[in-house]
Protein backbone atom coordinates (compact mmCIF):
# COMPACT_ATOMS: atom_id res chain seq x y z
CA UNK A 1 0.00 0.00 0.00
CA UNK A 2 1.52 3.41 -0.83
CA UNK A 3 -0.36 6.82 1.17
CA UNK A 4 -1.39 9.47 -0.38
CA UNK A 5 -2.62 12.75 0.80
CA UNK A 6 -3.71 15.75 -0.66
CA UNK A 7 -4.28 18.68 0.44
CA UNK A 8 -3.32 22.57 0.70
CA UNK A 9 -2.42 25.59 2.74
CA UNK A 10 -3.42 29.10 1.38
CA UNK A 11 -2.53 29.37 -2.24
CA UNK A 12 0.01 26.43 -1.90
CA UNK A 13 -1.18 22.83 -3.43
CA UNK A 14 0.76 19.50 -1.72
CA UNK A 15 0.40 16.02 -2.40
CA UNK A 16 2.73 13.64 -0.78
CA UNK A 17 2.99 9.96 -1.37
CA UNK A 18 4.85 6.97 0.66
CA UNK A 19 5.56 4.52 -2.04
CA UNK A 20 8.03 1.83 -0.44
CA UNK A 21 5.48 -0.98 -1.05
CA UNK A 22 5.10 -0.04 -4.79
CA UNK A 23 8.63 0.32 -5.29
CA UNK A 24 9.51 -3.06 -3.57
CA UNK A 25 7.14 -4.90 -5.87
CA UNK A 26 8.08 -3.10 -8.66
CA UNK A 27 11.98 -4.88 -8.07
CA UNK A 28 10.62 -7.68 -7.02
CA UNK A 29 8.94 -8.55 -10.18
CA UNK A 30 11.86 -7.02 -12.76
CA UNK A 31 14.62 -7.43 -10.68
CA UNK A 32 16.30 -3.65 -10.99
CA UNK A 33 19.96 -3.14 -10.24
CA UNK A 34 20.04 -0.43 -7.19
CA UNK A 35 20.11 2.43 -9.95
CA UNK A 36 17.23 1.20 -11.99
CA UNK A 37 15.29 0.81 -8.48
CA UNK A 38 15.59 4.35 -7.72
CA UNK A 39 15.09 5.17 -11.33
CA UNK A 40 11.78 2.86 -12.05
CA UNK A 41 10.64 3.92 -8.60
CA UNK A 42 10.82 7.45 -9.04
CA UNK A 43 8.58 7.40 -12.11
CA UNK A 44 6.39 5.29 -10.33
CA UNK A 45 6.00 7.87 -7.60
CA UNK A 46 6.05 10.82 -10.04
CA UNK A 47 3.29 9.21 -12.08
CA UNK A 48 0.99 8.91 -8.94
CA UNK A 49 1.63 12.14 -7.47
CA UNK A 50 0.52 13.65 -11.03
CA UNK A 51 -2.44 11.68 -11.11
CA UNK A 52 -2.70 12.80 -7.10
CA UNK A 53 -2.58 16.12 -8.10
CA UNK A 54 -4.76 15.99 -11.51
CA UNK A 55 -7.17 19.14 -11.74
CA UNK A 56 -10.94 17.91 -12.60
CA UNK A 57 -11.85 14.35 -12.91
CA UNK A 58 -8.91 12.44 -13.32
CA UNK A 59 -7.97 10.47 -16.21
CA UNK A 60 -8.94 6.73 -16.87
CA UNK A 61 -5.22 5.90 -17.54
CA UNK A 62 -1.83 8.32 -17.21
CA UNK A 63 1.00 7.04 -18.45
CA UNK A 64 4.55 8.34 -17.84
CA UNK A 65 7.11 6.91 -20.40
CA UNK A 66 11.25 8.33 -20.65
CA UNK A 67 12.70 7.29 -23.75
CA UNK A 68 16.81 7.50 -23.25
CA UNK A 69 19.99 7.67 -24.88
CA UNK A 70 21.44 6.08 -21.54
CA UNK A 71 21.88 2.06 -20.64
CA UNK A 72 18.15 2.06 -19.01
CA UNK A 73 16.82 2.92 -22.64
CA UNK A 74 13.28 2.96 -22.19
CA UNK A 75 11.17 3.73 -18.80
CA UNK A 76 6.97 3.35 -18.37
CA UNK A 77 4.72 3.88 -15.61
CA UNK A 78 0.97 3.75 -15.46
CA UNK A 79 -1.39 5.09 -13.27
CA UNK A 80 -5.10 3.67 -13.22
CA UNK A 81 -7.59 4.49 -10.34
CA UNK A 82 -4.96 3.99 -7.72
CA UNK A 83 -3.08 0.71 -8.86
CA UNK A 84 0.53 1.57 -10.39
CA UNK A 85 2.39 -0.51 -12.36
CA UNK A 86 6.00 -0.04 -14.75
CA UNK A 87 8.79 -1.48 -16.09
CA UNK A 88 12.24 -0.49 -17.59
CA UNK A 89 13.62 -1.57 -21.14
CA UNK A 90 17.17 -2.58 -19.34
CA UNK A 91 16.39 -3.63 -15.49
CA UNK A 92 20.27 -4.24 -15.01
CA UNK A 93 21.10 -1.02 -16.33
CA UNK A 94 23.46 0.08 -13.20
CA UNK A 95 26.00 3.36 -12.98
CA UNK A 96 28.63 4.38 -9.78
CA UNK A 97 26.90 6.05 -7.08
CA UNK A 98 28.61 9.50 -7.00
CA UNK A 99 28.88 10.89 -3.62
CA UNK A 100 27.25 8.33 -1.87
CA UNK A 101 24.05 8.67 -3.89
CA UNK A 102 22.64 6.73 -6.93
CA UNK A 103 23.34 7.96 -10.36
CA UNK A 104 20.13 7.60 -11.66
CA UNK A 105 21.27 10.58 -14.50
CA UNK A 106 24.28 8.47 -15.66
CA UNK A 107 21.67 5.43 -17.15
CA UNK A 108 19.01 8.11 -18.44
CA UNK A 109 21.30 10.30 -20.19
CA UNK A 110 19.49 12.60 -22.74
CA UNK A 111 15.87 12.02 -24.66
CA UNK A 112 12.21 12.90 -23.62
CA UNK A 113 9.67 12.51 -20.97
CA UNK A 114 6.36 11.53 -22.81
CA UNK A 115 3.07 12.13 -20.83
CA UNK A 116 -0.05 10.23 -22.11
CA UNK A 117 -3.56 11.11 -20.74
CA UNK A 118 -6.52 8.64 -21.71
CA UNK A 119 -4.48 9.28 -25.62
CA UNK A 120 -3.99 12.80 -25.56
CA UNK A 121 0.12 13.40 -25.60
CA UNK A 122 2.81 15.51 -24.66
CA UNK A 123 6.15 15.70 -24.40
CA UNK A 124 9.33 17.02 -23.08
CA UNK A 125 13.22 16.95 -23.18
CA UNK A 126 14.60 15.32 -20.28
CA UNK A 127 16.42 18.26 -18.51
CA UNK A 128 18.40 16.78 -15.89
CA UNK A 129 17.63 12.79 -16.06
CA UNK A 130 16.73 12.83 -12.13
CA UNK A 131 13.08 12.48 -12.54
CA UNK A 132 11.46 14.90 -10.45
CA UNK A 133 13.52 17.73 -11.87
CA UNK A 134 11.90 16.44 -15.08
CA UNK A 135 8.87 16.36 -13.72
CA UNK A 136 8.25 19.87 -12.61
CA UNK A 137 9.84 20.93 -16.19
CA UNK A 138 6.87 18.71 -17.54
CA UNK A 139 4.18 20.78 -15.54
CA UNK A 140 5.83 24.14 -16.28
CA UNK A 141 6.49 23.55 -20.37
CA UNK A 142 3.13 21.75 -20.95
CA UNK A 143 0.78 22.41 -18.51
CA UNK A 144 2.18 26.53 -17.56
CA UNK A 145 1.81 25.08 -13.41
CA UNK A 146 5.02 26.12 -10.86
CA UNK A 147 5.34 22.57 -8.77
CA UNK A 148 8.43 21.58 -7.07
CA UNK A 149 8.67 18.08 -7.49
CA UNK A 150 10.51 15.67 -4.70
CA UNK A 151 10.84 11.80 -5.84
CA UNK A 152 13.11 9.70 -3.97
CA UNK A 153 14.23 6.04 -3.51
CA UNK A 154 17.01 5.02 -0.84
CA UNK A 155 18.16 1.39 -1.39
CA UNK A 156 19.71 -0.70 1.13
CA UNK A 157 23.24 -2.55 0.47
CA UNK A 158 21.28 -5.59 -0.75
CA UNK A 159 19.60 -3.65 -3.41
CA UNK A 160 16.21 -3.94 -1.38
CA UNK A 161 14.17 -0.46 -0.74
CA UNK A 162 14.19 1.08 2.32
CA UNK A 163 12.12 3.99 1.85
CA UNK A 164 10.76 5.44 -1.03
CA UNK A 165 8.13 8.66 -2.00
CA UNK A 166 7.56 11.59 -2.96
CA UNK A 167 6.09 15.24 -2.96
CA UNK A 168 4.55 17.80 -5.46
CA UNK A 169 3.99 21.05 -4.08
CA UNK A 170 1.96 23.78 -6.41
CA UNK A 171 2.52 27.42 -6.49
CA UNK A 172 -0.97 28.91 -7.28
CA UNK A 173 -0.65 32.11 -9.39
CA UNK A 174 -2.85 33.89 -6.22
CA UNK A 175 0.25 32.91 -3.96
CA UNK A 176 1.65 35.55 -1.82
CA UNK A 177 5.35 36.24 -1.65
CA UNK A 178 5.35 35.30 1.75
CA UNK A 179 3.74 32.26 0.65
CA UNK A 180 5.98 31.62 -2.00
CA UNK A 181 9.49 31.93 0.19
CA UNK A 182 7.83 29.65 3.20
CA UNK A 183 7.52 26.63 0.77
CA UNK A 184 10.80 27.55 -0.77
CA UNK A 185 12.17 26.85 2.64
CA UNK A 186 10.33 23.78 3.46
CA UNK A 187 11.78 22.17 0.91
CA UNK A 188 15.53 23.38 0.90
CA UNK A 189 18.08 20.72 1.58
CA UNK A 190 14.95 17.86 1.92
CA UNK A 191 15.52 14.39 0.93
CA UNK A 192 12.35 13.22 0.82
CA UNK A 193 13.62 9.13 0.83
CA UNK A 194 15.85 9.97 3.86
CA UNK A 195 12.20 11.77 5.47
CA UNK A 196 9.90 8.96 5.18
CA UNK A 197 12.72 6.63 6.54
CA UNK A 198 12.34 7.97 9.66
CA UNK A 199 8.37 9.50 9.68
CA UNK A 200 5.53 9.11 8.42
CA UNK A 201 3.77 10.61 5.25
CA UNK A 202 1.58 12.33 7.47
CA UNK A 203 4.27 13.85 8.96
CA UNK A 204 5.99 14.76 5.58
CA UNK A 205 1.87 16.91 4.59
CA UNK A 206 2.53 18.37 8.00
CA UNK A 207 5.89 19.45 7.38
CA UNK A 208 5.49 20.95 3.54
CA UNK A 209 2.34 23.06 5.02
CA UNK A 210 3.81 23.96 8.09
CA UNK A 211 1.14 22.37 10.67
CA UNK A 212 -1.65 24.33 9.04
CA UNK A 213 -2.58 22.37 6.01
CA UNK A 214 -6.11 21.32 5.20
CA UNK A 215 -6.92 17.96 3.85
CA UNK A 216 -8.62 17.27 0.81
CA UNK A 217 -8.25 13.66 -0.13
CA UNK A 218 -6.06 10.30 1.45
CA UNK A 219 -5.58 7.71 -1.04
CA UNK A 220 -4.25 4.43 -1.43
CA UNK A 221 -2.21 3.98 -4.39
CA UNK A 222 -0.71 -0.02 -4.65
CA UNK A 223 1.33 -1.71 -7.36
CA UNK A 224 -1.23 -4.19 -9.33
CA UNK A 225 -0.98 -5.13 -13.15
CA UNK A 226 -3.95 -5.23 -14.71
CA UNK A 227 -3.19 -6.87 -18.02
CA UNK A 228 -5.38 -9.06 -19.69
CA UNK A 229 -5.33 -11.64 -22.64
CA UNK A 230 -6.83 -9.67 -24.77
CA UNK A 231 -4.02 -6.56 -24.26
CA UNK A 232 -1.00 -9.35 -24.36
CA UNK A 233 -2.61 -10.71 -27.44
CA UNK A 234 -2.63 -6.91 -29.08
CA UNK A 235 0.97 -6.19 -28.91
CA UNK A 236 1.60 -9.90 -30.35
CA UNK A 237 -0.44 -8.90 -33.16
CA UNK A 238 1.35 -5.79 -33.13
CA UNK A 239 5.06 -7.37 -33.03
CA UNK A 240 3.89 -10.33 -35.48
CA UNK A 241 7.00 -9.87 -37.75
CA UNK A 242 9.27 -10.74 -34.29
CA UNK A 243 7.88 -13.91 -34.06
CA UNK A 244 9.63 -17.49 -35.09
CA UNK A 245 9.12 -19.34 -37.91
CA UNK A 246 7.57 -21.89 -35.88
CA UNK A 247 5.46 -19.97 -34.06
CA UNK A 248 3.69 -19.07 -36.92
CA UNK A 249 3.22 -22.53 -38.16
CA UNK A 250 1.76 -23.27 -34.61
CA UNK A 251 -0.86 -20.23 -34.48
CA UNK A 252 0.08 -20.05 -30.85
CA UNK A 253 2.70 -18.15 -28.52
CA UNK A 254 3.90 -17.49 -24.93
CA UNK A 255 3.93 -13.86 -24.06
CA UNK A 256 4.70 -12.10 -21.21
CA UNK A 257 2.94 -9.01 -19.37
CA UNK A 258 5.97 -6.38 -19.28
CA UNK A 259 4.60 -5.05 -16.58
CA UNK A 260 4.34 -8.17 -14.40
CA UNK A 261 5.70 -10.86 -16.46
CA UNK A 262 2.15 -13.05 -16.22
CA UNK A 263 2.46 -15.34 -18.94
CA UNK A 264 0.10 -15.61 -21.73
CA UNK A 265 -0.52 -18.45 -24.32
CA UNK A 266 -1.67 -16.52 -27.11
CA UNK A 267 -3.95 -18.56 -29.75
CA UNK A 268 -3.30 -16.31 -33.49
CA UNK A 269 -6.13 -15.95 -35.50
ZN1 LIG B 1 0.46 -7.78 -16.26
Amino acid sequence: MGRAILGRYGNVVVGVLESKDIVSEARRIHGTSPTATALLGRLLTGAALYSLVYRGTRPKLITFEMIMDGPAEHAVAQVKGTRVRGYVKNPEAHAKPVGGKLAVSSIVGKGVLRVIRDGYVSEVPIVSGEVGEDIAHFFYQSEQRRTAVGVGVLVGEYGEVLSAGGFILEVLPDATEEEIAEAEERIRGLSVSGFLKEKSVEDLFSHLTGGKGEVAEVLDYRYECWCSYEEVKRLVVMMREELTEEEKREGKVVARCMFCKREYLIELD
